[in-house]
């Protein structure tokens, strides 16, 4: 074994959340190595709208997101680019459940002193004319929300990292787990075995499968995505600072770019993709999205209703993905009780931009202290472990297909402030 196939955490994954991780880990004196089964930040990151919206139906993960703008704020200055894009954020309610749920999220976001209050429809309508709002009872505005420029972010993330010894090394596919005495040793590649005490699988939606290799059970499914981003219209023009909107009736969030505007759609009958039957070389950045598939359809009559000037004959670019669903919408991280050393990262459910800078960090205390500083306990990874109905490949897709179709389509009240359990409401 060279020196080169030794380190001290070897992440299995080049998207945002090994690529944190491991900046994080580096910082603290640890020897870490990527393993990336194509290029770096090419999964699910290389398609990501990036919206960025702190609050949460807990005051846990909001201040681990308000924490995260933060670190983001440093990578900024650390690698002289932007990143985050402050434009506020706008949710919209055009029925009295939506209203109640406003006002539930509103309540709570000041209860904990976040930034958040309702917002009159004439002001809305003022600041954002291209949009519908004849039909709104109201709206509440966040504005320190925005959105993250996942490119930006995923390349500051890997020039810092590189800055700390990271070592990046791609086109190589992890192809097994060294395990002995329930301990893991390392990985197995074609290029020969790499070894550390620590592994973290950070496979994004093949992680199900990396799991697979150490013969444990991570219950995330992989499921697919779509978006669309209109080109600059000048009867419609987009400020570059126009805030996002999230209108969960319609089941779209929206947000500016390049003087047009991205709309993006949580379906409620999203697709199901089985990774084991992707080929090896599989590239997300080449996935189309068929312009007359039926999900494309439903993007596109969704945009129209609040955006009454998009229809299937507006320029614009479909973009579709694949995102990594968990039966509860919420990641997992760290170990299961099975293997000792293999951590997991994975299962971000549609906001792992986001969540990257604060989950590296806390990935990274997690591996290095054993414990975190933040409440983790509605993140950790062995949550359903060894649970009947969580066991199952057939029964972990059903769940999270479920999640997922629910995702913004379900009225939900925020949680009391000091709650860790699962909250919909503060989706976004
Ligand atoms: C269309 C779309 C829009 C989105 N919009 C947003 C948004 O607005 N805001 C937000 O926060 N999030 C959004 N997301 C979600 C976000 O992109 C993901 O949550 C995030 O990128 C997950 O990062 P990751 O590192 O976990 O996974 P990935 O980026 O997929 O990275 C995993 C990496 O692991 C590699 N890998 C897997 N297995 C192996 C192996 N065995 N060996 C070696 N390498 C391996 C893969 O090649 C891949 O590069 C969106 C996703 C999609 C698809």
């Amino acid at each position: 074994m060279t020196e080169n196939q030794a380190a001290d955490v070897i992440i299995i994954g080049g998207g945002v959340a090994g690529l944190s991780t491991a900046m994080q880990l580096a910082g603290r004196g640890a020897s870490v190595l990527i393993l990336e089964r194509e290029r770096l930040g090419n999964g699910s990151t290389g398609r990501a709208a990036g919206l960025l919206g702190q609050l949460r139906g807990n005051a846990e993960h909001t201040r681990m997101l308000i924490d995260g703008v933060a670190i983001v704020k440093e990578l900024e200055r650390a690698a002289g680019v932007e990143i985050f894009v402050q434009t506020g954020s706008l949710r919209i309610a055009e029925t009295p459940e939506r209203a109640a749920e406003i006002a539930s999220l509103v309540k709570m976001g000041k209860s904990i002193g976040f930034e958040i209050d309702h917002m009159p429809i004439g002001e809305v309508a003022e600041r954002m004319p291209y949009m519908r709002t004849d039909d709104l009872v109201d709206a509440c505005y966040c504005p320190t929300d925005g959105h993250l420029q996942p490119a930006e972010l995923a390349g500051a993330y890997i020039k810092v990292g590189r800055e700390r010894g990271v070592r990046y090394q791609t086109n190589t596919p992890v192809i097994d787990i060294l395990i002995e005495a329930g301990r893991v040793r390392g990985v197995k590649t074609a290029n020969g075995d790499y070894h550390a005490p620590v592994v973290v699988n950070a496979g994004g939606p093949w992680s199900y499968l990396n799991a697979e290799l150490a013969e444990t059970v991570l219950p995330t499914a992989a499921i697919g995505h779509y978006y669309l981003t209109t080109r600059p219209d000048l009867a419609h023009p987009v400020d570059r600072f126009s805030p996002a909107v999230r209108d969960r009736e319609l089941r779209i969030y929206t947000r500016p770019e390049s003087g047009g505007l991205i709309v993006g759609i949580y379906d409620a009958e999203p697709d199901l993709h089985d990774m084991r039957k992707l080929p090896p070389d599989f590239d997300m950045s080449r996935m189309k999205a068929a312009r007359d598939s039926i999900q494309v359809a439903r993007l596109i009559d969704a945009a129209h209703q609040r955006f009454p000037w998009i229809n299937e004959r507006t320029a614009m670019t479909i973009t579709t993905g694949i995102m990594t669903f968990s039966p509860d919408a919420r990641p997992f991280c760290g170990q299961m009780p099975d293997i000792e050393g293999l951590f997991h990262c994975s299962g971000f459910s549609g906001h792992g931009i986001v969540q990257s800078p604060v989950i590296g960090l806390i990935m990274s205390e997690l591996i290095l202290d054993g414990k975190s500083s933040y409440d983790v306990k509605s993140i950790e990874a062995d949550r359903y472990f060894d649970i009947p109905g969580y066991m199952e490949r057939d029964d972990i897709e059903a769940r999270c297909l479920a999640m997922a179709g629910n995702y913004y389509g379900k009225v939900e009240r925020a949680q009391s402030v000091d709650s860790s359990s699962p909250s919909l409401v503060g989706r976004g």
